[in-house]
C-alpha cells in the first residue's frame, strides 16, 4: 500500500508527540511523587547511581560478573522498596512507568522491522480524514443513507443501486468493476462513493477519493513544474480503489483531456478499480471527453445510474 508523504509525514509526527506525552507524564508523576514522599528520590538516586556503577563494569571481563551480579540484586531491591512506597500511598505498581498510548510498540510506530499496528490504522484513519474533508457529507456511511426521499419506483431502484454498493463494498477487490455513477444532481452519488471508501479504508485498503476538479489541478500544478514533485500521478495510478467525484465540472483543456484518459486506460489496464461519478448523461459524456473515452467507459465499467429529486434540495424544503 503506498500513502502519501504527508499523511506518512503527518503520522509520524502524531505518533512522536505521543510518545514525547506519554514520557512528560510519567516525570509529572515522578516529580510529583517525590514531593509526595520524600523517600522516593532517594531511592531513584540509588537505582541511577547503580546503573552508573554497571555501566564502568563493561570491559572488565570475570569481574564485571560479580559487579552485575551484586548491581542486579541491589536494583531489585530498590524497585521493590519503590513498590512498597507507592502501595502505601495507594498507587498502583507501574504508576511512575511511562504509560503509551500503544503498548505493543511504546508509541514507536513499528516492532522490529515491521510497522505497528497502531500506526498503519493511524494512516488509514488520516487518509479517510483527508477523504471526508473534500466533500460537504461529513459522515457519509451506508447506514446514514435514506431512501425516504424517493417515489415508490425510484426508491425500488435505489434500492437495488444501495444494495450493489453495498455488495461491491464488502466483496472488493483488485478484480472488482470500475464503476460509473450517473444521474443529476443531490442524488447521492457522492454519499454512497464515500461510503464504499470508508469501508474500504477501514479494510486497510489504500483509497484516494477527490473531485475531478482538484485531481486536475494537483496534476497541473505537479506537471508543470508548480508543485512539491510529489508524485501525485503515481499514487492516482496506483491506489487500489480511485474515486473522481464530479466528472464534468471541471474545465476541461487538451491537458486534462490526456490526463483522465490516461488515469481510465492505464487503470483498467493494471486491474485497478475506479469510480467515477457525474452528473452527465453517456452522451454528455461522449461530448465533453471525445468517442474514445466515452466507449472506454460504457465498454468496461458498470454503469449505475442515479435516479429521484434532488435530495439536498428536499432536505431543505423539509426545514
Ligand atoms: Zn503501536
Amino acid at each position: 500500500m503506498a500513502y502519501s508523504k504527508e499523511i506518512f509525514e503527518t503520522a509520524q509526527e502524531i505518533i512522536t508527540a505521543r510518545r514525547s506525552r506519554a514520557e512528560r507524564d510519567a516525570q509529572h508523576r515522578r516529580k510529583a511523587f517525590g514531593l509526595e514522599e520524600p523517600r522516593y528520590p532517594d531511592l531513584q538516586n540509588e537505582i541511577i547511581r547503580s546503573t552508573r556503577d554497571l555501566m564502568r563494569t563493561i570491559g572488565q571481563g570475570e569481574k564485571a560478573k560479580e559487579i552485575i551480579e551484586q548491581s542486579r540484586v541491589k536494583h531489585r531491591t530498590l524497585t521493590r522498596s519503590i513498590a512498597d512506597l507507592l502501595a502505601e500511598h495507594g498507587y498502583p505498581e507501574d504508576y511512575l512507568e511511562v504509560h503509551p498510548t500503544c503498548p505493543i510498540c511504546q508509541d514507536y510506530g513499528f516492532v522490529e522491522t515491521r510497522y505497528c499496528e497502531c500506526f498503519t490504522n493511524l494512516l488509514k484513519k488520516l487518509t479517510f480524514d483527508e477523504a471526508a474533508k473534500r466533500t460537504p457529507l461529513q459522515c457519509s456511511r451506508f447506514a446514514d443513507f435514506s431512501l425516504h426521499y424517493y417515489t415508490d419506483e425510484q426508491r425500488e431502484h435505489m434500492q437495488g443501486i444501495f444494495d450493489y454498493c453495498k455488495g461491491y463494498a464488502d466483496t472488493f477487490d483488485r478484480d472488482s468493476y470500475s464503476l460509473l455513477f450517473y444521474g443529476e444532481t443531490g442524488l447521492g452519488k457522492t454519499h454512497l462513493s464515500l461510503s464504499i471508501a470508508g469501508e474500504l479504508i477501514s479494510k486497510g485498503w489504500y483509497v484516494m477519493y477527490d473531485s475531478t476538479q482538484s485531481i486536475m489541478n494537483q496534476l497541473e500544478r505537479e506537471h508543470f513544474g508548480k508543485g512539491t514533485g510529489d508524485d501525485y500521478e503515481k499514487l492516482l495510478l496506483e491506489c487500489d480503489l480511485l474515486i473522481m467525484d464530479d466528472l464534468g465540472t471541471e474545465f476541461s483543456t487538451q491537458f486534462t483531456l490526456a490526463e483522465f484518459y490516461n488515469i481510465l486506460n492505464s487503470r483498467l489496464l493494471s486491474n485497478r478499480p475506479t469510480i467515477i461519478s457525474t452528473n452527465l448523461d453517456l452522451k454528455g459524456i461522449e461530448n465533453k471527453y471525445t468517442k474514445r473515452i466515452a466507449s472506454r467507459i460504457v465498454g468496461e465499467y458498470e454503469l449505475l445510474h442515479f435516479v429521484g429529486n434532488d435530495i439536498r434540495q428536499q432536505k431543505k424544503e423539509e426545514e
